[in-house]
């Protein structure tokens, strides 16, 4: 028994050790053999370390590591996808590692925010911008967003006609992010440049998200412009009874005649 926990948990060996002297005194014969048989064990432990550490090094060249070790900065890459996706390229033609590493170098050149939501863009207006100045798009509302990547979200959803404002992030005083560090000032003066009957606060229904919609409603309250907050709900095809009970009350609470 001593030396299957020891082989278990290597890291704890010393606790295993004592445990095995200490209260299993009655079989300290066993004990003792446990030890020899540790020390072996510890030995041939070191040995297999060093020589998983040697293979690596031998098996991976240089390049391919420092590939692997920049995939494996990427969000959502561990090492086993960063292996798989490096492999995928040694594997494919030339042109197809080249393309993705153009792409890339390309994105980051030509695209930048967009003058006047903060949206990305590779023009001084981003595409919605673009067409709310052609007035293809309501100028009257403006939906306020977190990121660059929530416009994506509502703009699948073909609801919204209005523009967009983009915060660049959520206040959190943990992670030392307050109202300066957003793009609060620039949403301030848009509105008091434009003719805006409506703001719709469509930040994220989390802790960061709810106080960020707070302290907005409460600057925008005295400018007289109609507040809005998205409403939540319940997922389509969900079940009542697993829907937790905040997202469940503010259902009841934000429920519409039909
Ligand atoms: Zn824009």
């Amino acid at each position: 028994m001593c030396m299957d926990v020891v082989g278990q948990c290597p890291g704890k060996t010393r606790w295993c050790l004592d445990r095995a002297v200490g209260p299993l005194s009655r079989c300290q014969s066993a004990a003792d053999r446990c030890l020899d048989s540790t020390d072996r064990h510890l030995g041939k432990t070191s040995w297999c370390l060093n020589a998983v550490a040697e293979v690596s090094e031998m098996t991976q060249t240089h390049s391919l590591q420092k590939l692997l070790d920049e995939l494996e900065r990427l969000p959502g890459i561990g090492p086993k996808s960063a292996q798989r996706i490096a492999y995928w390229l040694l594997n494919n033609e030339t042109d197809t590692a080249e393309r993705l590493a153009n792409a890339i170098v390309e994105v980051k050149a030509s695209v930048h925010f967009c003058e006047r939501c903060f949206n990305y863009a590779e023009d001084k207006l981003c595409p919605v911008c673009a067409k709310a100045a052609q007035g293809q798009r309501d100028n009257e509302i403006i939906c306020v967003v977190s990121e660059p990547r929530d416009i994506t979200a509502i703009e699948r959803t073909g609801e919204f006609s209005g523009v967009y404002h983009v915060l660049g992030g959520a206040i959190s005083p943990i992670d030392g992010i307050g109202p300066e560090q957003l793009r609060i000032r620039e949403l301030l003066q848009r509105l008091a440049a434009a003719d805006v009957c409506e703001v719709l606060l469509a930040t994220n229904p989390n802790v960061e998200g709810e106080t960020t919609a707070t302290y907005l409603a409460r600057l925008i309250k005295p400018l007289n412009i109609k507040t809005t907050r998205l409403a939540s709900g319940l997922p389509v095809g969900g079940d009542l009874e697993f829907a937790d009970e905040i997202t469940l009350g503010r259902a009841i609470e934000a429920r519409r005649e039909i």
